[in-house]
């Protein structure tokens, strides 16, 4: 670090800027630098910085109530927020578990399916499976859930072994095909899984319905949901739609899955839910699933001491209502069209951008060495992490992830600017994003 600090960073070795404030998309440091937020943190801040609503109703709330143990007493924001998300969810998803932020919503929903099928006599499901190429979060269950391998790498010994199954990522497709002759096998890869381990052993299946942090924007096939879900119905097994970063409108819809119309049994919101204003996460249950919870005897085992706090909720219940005042699920879809047509635009011919994809305001560039044989740059040359450090100069933020090709570390940014972002302004992002490209390759 460049000064003395008792914060115990992420990468104790960067050199971060103190922030001083947010305005708008824009982050402000303290020495007057601004920087065009483009990814919302780790796409979180959905409706750009210091939106005076919200900190009026976090101010209202800290005026009556800071803080009530959900053990001892609900809260108004906790019911209104959850109310709102009934509204909004998928058909049947009326119940809300919340918790703190989006490893907790996976947790949580992982041994929600356990409880759950534990009460309807079937303890031996247990195994929660998830894809290649896809994050749920840190915490034990989570990671043992995903596929991420360097997030998972030195905990390896601490989580459950689950079998593998491919990820959507056309254009370097598990199966060698091209989009034309796709029969979506990488869904029926699914039940292949599952009978390896053996249906009776699987309790849910976890998905992100378009990936995010582990490989930029991975958008399915149109029938790939409904594939999947019919996989799940088959074999016993519940649907987890893990829409951390998809959900509260990233997409051009509330949810991701509405884009295909498929319900889940379980969907884990974070992120935009209050979009950065106060952590909170939430798990939405389907009515079929709490309905299993009928007695003082079968509660959920579960629970953290911050769940349903009221701060959190009135965030929620606030930012929801601004995205509904400003039509932003909508301008998410159409700024999202705009911001794919722009990164085509500029950067379809670049040598070392490979693929562009995404779905509304939520965007992945992938780079390649040589184009025309997708051949990945040398990890050792960090080429996401050069063009990162390059935009960040430039004062654009944007975030750089790690994928994986063939075992080896892929370069990924993701680009997932707050939704009340302009035409002008994203067409300033590409320009810097060009340059940064630009820069990484000198
Ligand atoms: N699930 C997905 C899809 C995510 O992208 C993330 C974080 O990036 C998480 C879960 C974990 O959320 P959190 O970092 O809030 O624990």
């Amino acid at each position: 670090m460049g000064e003395e600090t008792n914060v115990f960073y992420r990468n104790p070795f960067a050199d971060y800027p103190m922030v001083a404030r947010g305005e708008g998309i824009y982050l402000v440091d303290t020495k007057g630098k601004r920087y065009m937020d483009a990814c919302g943190g780790a796409v979180v801040s959905s409706i750009g910085h210091s939106v005076r609503e919200v900190v009026e109703a976090l101010k209202t709330q800290l005026d009556s109530c800071e803080f009530a143990h959900t053990s001892q007493f609900t809260n108004r924001p906790q019911e209104a927020l959850a109310g709102l998300l009934a509204e909004l969810a998928p058909g049947g998803l009326n119940h809300a578990y919340f918790v703190s932020g989006g490893s907790e919503a996976v947790e949580s929903a992982i041994k929600m399916a356990r409880a759950y099928w534990v009460q309807m006599g079937r303890p031996e499901k247990w195994m929660v499976i998830g894809r290649e190429q896809s994050y749920h979060g840190n915490t034990l269950g989570a990671l043992a859930a995903g596929g991420n391998p360097w997030r998972r790498a030195i905990y390896e010994p601490m989580l459950y072994q689950r079998p593998r199954v491919a990820p959507c990522y056309c254009y370097r497709c598990p199966f060698k095909k091209d989009p034309a002759h796709c029969a979506i096998e990488c869904a029926d890869d699914l039940e292949r899984a599952i009978l390896e381990v053996g249906p009776e052993k699987i309790s849910a299946f976890i998905a992100e319905p378009v990936v995010g942090a582990t490989a930029g924007a991975l958008v399915p096939h149109d029938g790939y949901f409904r594939r999947i879900r019919e996989i799940c119905d088959r074999y016993d097994v519940l649907l987890i739609a893990d829409e951390v970063m998809t959900g509260m409108g990233r997409t051009g819809k509330w949810f991701a899955m509405r884009h295909w119309g498929v319900v889940p049994d379980m969907l884990c919101v974070a992120k935009g839910l209050a979009a950065g204003y106060v952590p909170i996460g939430a798990t939405l249950v389907h009515d079929r699933i709490v309905d299993t919870f009928t007695n003082r005897r079968n509660v959920f085992q579960h629970g953290h001491t911050y769940m349903g706090h009221p701060l959190a909720a009135a965030a929620g219940v606030a930012v929801i209502n601004y995205i509904k005042e400003h039509n932003l699920v909508d301008k998410s879809a159409k700024m999202g069209e705009e911001l794919l047509r722009r990164l085509h635009e500029h950067l379809d011919d670049h040598p070392h951008v490979g693929d562009i994809r995404g779905k509304g305001l939520f965007a992945g560039v992938e780079f390649v060495a040589d184009r025309a044989t997708r051949e990945p740059f040398e990890p050792e040359l960090g080429f996401k992490q050069l063009v990162g450090e390059a935009a960040f100069k430039l004062g654009l933020i944007i975030y750089p992830m790690a994928g994986t090709i063939d075992g080896r570390r892929g370069d990924h940014v993701l680009i997932a600017p707050p939704f009340i972002i302009t035409k002008a302004q994203i067409g300033r992002l590409v320009e810097l994003l060009h340059k940064a490209i630009d820069k990484a390759c000198d």
